[in-house]
């Protein structure tokens, strides 16, 4: 066994729904706040492209997601030999680290951030390097100072999870313009369909500009498809190539990749997602105490507390689970019924 396997565990879903009501003595619906899913679900042709396509459940699927590689090409007009797809951006983030990290290797992100890009770099006996957030947000600067020739890759998730908070458009351009363009440096943008702020990094372009910008999007948060297991990254061509050689031959089921492509397909519904979720956000910005909260470009609010388990508990008891951090909990946004209950929380809540 892989020494380094010892100083980590496996990942700690929070109680079940059952199990909460259990425990709390809690009457009618819980809702699942806790991971930043998008409660409405996927678009309804989502279903139907699924229904088409259950007569092939014995066959493997395509390898390398050809037709939803084909779309993603198309939508976001990269070339397809630059786009590689896992079972959700976990195995991204898992084929990334195994392909590059060795032991001595070094890794730079923030703290406070997507836990993966650190558990995976330790399970390479990488070292990891962990910036302290600045003013409650990633500090590309202090990221910066940390790159040296050991660094192999540099992780920013923008908007970052469980923050909320984001960097702009300018920042990430001056952070790539110095960064050495050798280092990778990879942006996760799990988030991005949720984003409404004007001067968010138009990535796309930056990945134009700089070879070693890579990008990380998925369908599980705004496409409503955490269920199905599909992301991607997009990078430069070269890496790409290495990163398909460990990739398991068939990891992106068929019905995921049909789900996808429908969902992708339909961004009207994906226009009317993002535009129910910052009127129910902006509700929460309403509130006396908004100070305590940080700014959200996402589908989620991190609220700082000196109190984490008691306003936990306090959600819970009006159905709502969401995710405790040691110095505040973190609300995934949900109905406008259950945002108002959690609001009312907020308001006779002493932070
Ligand atoms: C949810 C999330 C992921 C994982 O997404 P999957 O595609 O479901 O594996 C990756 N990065 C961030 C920042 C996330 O919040």
């Amino acid at each position: 066994m892989k020494k380094q396997i010892e100083q980590l565990s496996a990942y700690q879903p929070g109680l079940s729904p059952r199990a909460l009501k259990e425990q709390y003595g809690i009457e009618g619906e819980l809702y699942k706040l806790a991971s930043n899913e998008n409660l409405y679900g996927p678009s309804p042709k989502v279903k139907e492209a699924i229904k088409n396509h259950l007569d092939e459940l014995q066959f493997y699927p395509e390898t390398g997601s050809p037709l939803i590689k084909e779309a993603i090409s198309k939508h976001l007009n990269v070339d397809p030999a630059r786009i590689l797809f896992g079972a959700g951006l976990d195995e991204v983030i898992l084929m990334i680290s195994r392909a590059v990290l060795t032991a001595g290797d070094k890794i730079v992100t923030s703290e406070m951030t997507f836990g993966q890009y650190y558990h995976n770099a330790i399970v390479e006996s990488a070292d990891v390097v962990q910036v302290p957030l600045k003013e409650g947000g990633f500090d590309l600067e202090g990221i910066l100072s940390e790159v040296d020739d050991n660094t192999k890759l540099v992780w920013l998730c923008n908007p970052n999870n469980p923050t909320g908070t984001y960097f702009t458009h300018n920042e990430l351009k001056s952070f790539l313009e110095r960064v050495p363009s050798h280092i990778p440096v990879i942006i996760d943008e799990a988030y991005v369909e949720f984003v409404t702020a004007e001067d968010f990094p138009n990535s796309l372009a930056l990945q134009e500009a700089f070879s070693n910008a890579f990008l990380l999007r998925t369908f599980s948060k705004a496409y409503g498809l955490a269920g199905m297991r599909i992301g991607y990254v997009v990078a430069a061509q070269e890496a790409i190539e290495k990163w398909n050689i460990i990739r398991p031959p068939f990891n992106v089921g068929r019905l995921s990749e049909h789900a996808a492509l429908a969902a992708l397909a339909d961004q009207d519904y994906l226009t009317s997602i993002r535009e129910k979720n910052a009127r129910e956000r902006t509700k929460f910005f309403n509130l006396v105490k908004s100070d305590r909260l940080n700014p959200s470009q996402t589908n989620f609010i991190f609220v700082h507390t000196s109190k984490p388990h008691e306003l936990y508990e306090a959600l819970l008891k009006v159905g709502c689970i969401t995710r405790e951090f040691p110095n505040g909990v973190r609300i995934t946004i949900g109905f406008p019924e259950q945002n108002d209950k959690m609001i009312e929380v907020l308001n006779n809540f002493n932070l």
